[in-house]
């Protein structure tokens, strides 16, 4: 197939109309559609994290993964939406001999534009959303100048596998990245670390960087992401105690994991239970020292957030909550953590997971924040003309309700930088996706599609014992989100949905002779 040569991948008899079927060709695993008459053929291994596309769904010409929703366009490889970064491989399709032959066409890559275009794009961030907007930049045809800036003293990484694989040991340091410099260089996007901007004029389109430099732009795209919060209690800075959002942070708590035999983890969010799950995986000692008596009652309610406490428990994981935090006691490094009740825990480390806050301080007097966030319109452009901010400092209208919103996910992140990419070439089209997110812990993910910051009723369908369930999160007998572990293709479906502004009732999510998929 790599000299361009017809192969032959499956008895044209065997491929039947809207059933994918995979076949192996040449070490190659390769999705064939047949979709009103023609036969279509892409790679079937998703470029995020390679999970197998006919597990996930199909839906006109979209096949979207079963594990991070990636969506690929399977006539042409093309990436429809993040997380995926590259396309996947196409290939062009025959019938002969009651075969179908298959020849690759395409491989997923982003090609250099050709042309010239005098404009410069400048993008304040290098995560989720900044690095999927300098892509998508490019893979839209734009020739021009596009810099992207970050603090850091990395290009964009992967985040959401700090808490994980990095912690746990599971991943190598050299997993983070999700580009090599050579990706940079051969699509000519100028990557600037340890460029702090400090400054944003929005008149002038000029930011001003910590060194005193500057750089005006005819498009600016900030999406700066976020800050951990930390407490205000006494002993928060010693050495030893840690917040986890950047590749540095990992660094510093992967140097204190080798020697540590206890930890305290203050707070019970997504990133606290991650953290969790991971030094459990190195059988460090966890506590978790939080507030609720339930964790993530508040997005899953209290039967899941029940499960998810159990199965930390089942792992070793000692709670304490009902609780807050009085002092973080020692003498040069932390060393014990005092509960508000006077009881002491023991520590080698803490990590503190208690939320974060969008990046913004740097935007102060540029009237440019709202309530210590960015709103942007339906094209994600900002109070300010060709100022356009994405991922988790935006504040946007919601594509069905109207209403702001702004969420904290990997996945929206990617996609808002695509769309605002799009837009800061020039399209008017107003960013409507679903938000979706997923965490993993002790092996098992927990996806979720939607937007149900508060419910009134949760409804289950399948077991959430056996880690194989859905649960739909009603707002007045509507559907506004629903989280799963197991049941991907149901998911995307209900995704789906929700997206076209439907709703499943909750009888018919629960009966387990509904079929979703069809409906
Ligand atoms: C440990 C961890 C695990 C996570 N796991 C998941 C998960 O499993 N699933 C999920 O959906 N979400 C997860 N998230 C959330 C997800 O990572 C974020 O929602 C996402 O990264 C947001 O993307 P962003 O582009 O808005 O910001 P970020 O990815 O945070 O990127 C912000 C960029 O801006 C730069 N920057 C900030 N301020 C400045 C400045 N003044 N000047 C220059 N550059 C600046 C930063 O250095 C960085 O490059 C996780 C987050 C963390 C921290």
């Amino acid at each position: 197939m790599d000299n361009n040569e017809w192969v032959k991948a499956i008895a044209e008899s065997e491929l039947k109309d809207g059933v994918p079927a995979v076949v192996e060709v040449e070490e190659k695993k390769v999705l064939l559609v047949r979709s009103e008459g023609k036969i279509y053929a892409c790679g079937n291994e998703c470029s995020h994290y390679h999970a197998p596309l006919s597990d996930g769904l199909i839906a006109g010409h979209v096949v979207t993964c079963p594990w991070h929703n990636a969506r690929f366009d399977i006539r042409d490889g093309q990436l429809v939406s993040p997380p995926g970064l590259n396309g996947v491989p196409s290939y062009e399709t025959k019938v002969e001999g009651a075969h179908v032959w298959i020849r690759q066409s395409g491989k997923g890559t982003i090609p250099m534009p050709e042309g010239e275009d005098g404009r410069t794009m400048l993008i304040v961030g290098a995560g989720a959303a900044g690095n999927s907007a300098a892509e998508t930049l490019r893979r839209e045809g734009f020739a021009g100048r596009i810099v992207m800036v970050t603090g850091e003293a990395y290009g964009p990484y992967d985040r959401t596998m700090l808490s994980k694989d990095l912690l746990s040991g599971e991943a190598p340091t050299k997993w983070l990245p999700l580009r090599g410099q050579k990706f940079y260089d051969r699509l000519n996007i100028e990557l600037m670390t340890e460029k702090q901007v400090t400054a944003v004029d929005p008149a002038s389109r000029t930011v001003t960087f910590a060194d005193g430099s500057t750089m005006s732009a005819d498009r600016i795209l900030i999406a700066t992401g976020g800050r951990p919060r930390t407490l205000p209690v006494s002993g928060a800075d010693k050495a030893g105690c840690h917040t986890l959002r950047s590749r540095k942070d990992a660094e510093a708590i992967l140097a204190e994991l080798e020697a540590a035999k206890t930890a305290v983890i203050v707070g019970a969010s997504f990133i606290a239970l991650e953290v969790a799950c991971s030094l459990r995986t190195r059988e460090i000692q966890v506590h978790i020292v939080a507030p609720e008596e339930i964790p993530l009652a508040k997005v899953f309610g209290e039967q899941i957030g029940g499960r998810i406490k159990k199965t930390h428990e089942e792992n070793g994981v000692r709670f304490h909550l009902g609780q807050t935090v009085k002092e973080f006691a020692g003498s040069e490094k932390v060393s014990e953590v005092v509960l508000a009740d006077g009881s002491r825990l023991e520590a080698d480390l803490v990590i503190i997971g208690v939320g974060v806050n969008p990046a913004v301080e740097f935007l102060e007097g540029s009237g440019l924040t709202e309530d210590g966030a960015v709103p942007v319109n339906a094209r994600l452009e900002t109070t300010a003309e060709g100022i356009f901010a994405a991922g988790d400092i935006a504040v946007f209208p919601d594509g069905r309700s109207g209403e702001p919103r702004r969420v904290e996910h990997w996945v929206e992140a990617g996609r808002q930088g695509m769309h605002a990419a799009r837009c800061m070439l020039g399209s008017k089209d107003p960013y409507r996706e679903v938000p979706f997110f997923w965490s993993k812990q002790y092996g098992s993910s927990l996806r979720y599609i939607g937007h149900a910051p508060n419910f009134d009723e949760v409804v289950f369908r399948g077991s959430l014992t056996d880690k194989f369930f859905l649960a739909g999160f009603y707002v007045d007998g509507k559907l506004a989100a629903v989280a799963s572990v197991g049941r991907a293709r149901e998911l995307i479906r209900l995704g789906q949905l929700l997206e076209a502004g439907k709703s499943v009732s909750p009888d018919q999510l629960e009966d387990p002779e509904f079929d979703i998929l069809t409906f």
